[in-house]
């Protein structure tokens, strides 16, 4: 029995061998586009999802807004869907959006914005460098 091939791209019956996906380089080519294509539109839409989520909350800490409830938050079109770290512990959760936060005790609908400042990695090495002096101790290469 022999199986008739087709192109994954254009669907074209394929002649020649037998482990042949695509009629040529431009089907080929095509297909992969084609699938990037949508892979980077998914990538974009959650990042920008993100980065919308992160900028309600910087927002809402310029203007020294604290504590805020769920339906503050929904009226900005914040999405519950989309943050990039998740601490659960005993009384709390935290939720991050890279640097902002939002921590509450999931009892109640309050949430307390957080922030959380990140230290480049020449800060992280002067900061050890320092605290390795103070304390008499040979510097850390
Ligand atoms: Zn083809």
């Amino acid at each position: 029995m022999t199986m008739k091939k087709t192109c994954m791209d254009c669907g074209d019956s394929i002649i020649g061998r037998s482990d042949k996906k695509f009629c040529n380089d431009f089907c080929r080519n095509n297909y992969h586009n084609r699938f990037s294509g949508q892979r980077n539109a998914m990538m974009r839409y959650i990042n920008a999802k993100l980065r919308r989520n992160r900028h309600i909350l910087y927002q809402m800490v310029q203007c020294e807004l604290v504590d805020v409830s769920r339906s503050e938050l929904n009226d900005t079109g914040f999405d519950w869907q989309f943050f990039t770290e998740e601490h659960v512990q005993k009384q709390a959760v935290r939720r991050f959006i890279y640097d902002f936060g939002l921590e509450y005790s999931g009892k109640s609908d309050q949430f307390r914005i957080i922030s959380r400042e990140y230290q480049s990695p020449r800060e992280f090495h002067l900061r050890r460098m320092l605290a390795a002096e103070e304390a008499g101790h040979e510097i850390p290469v």
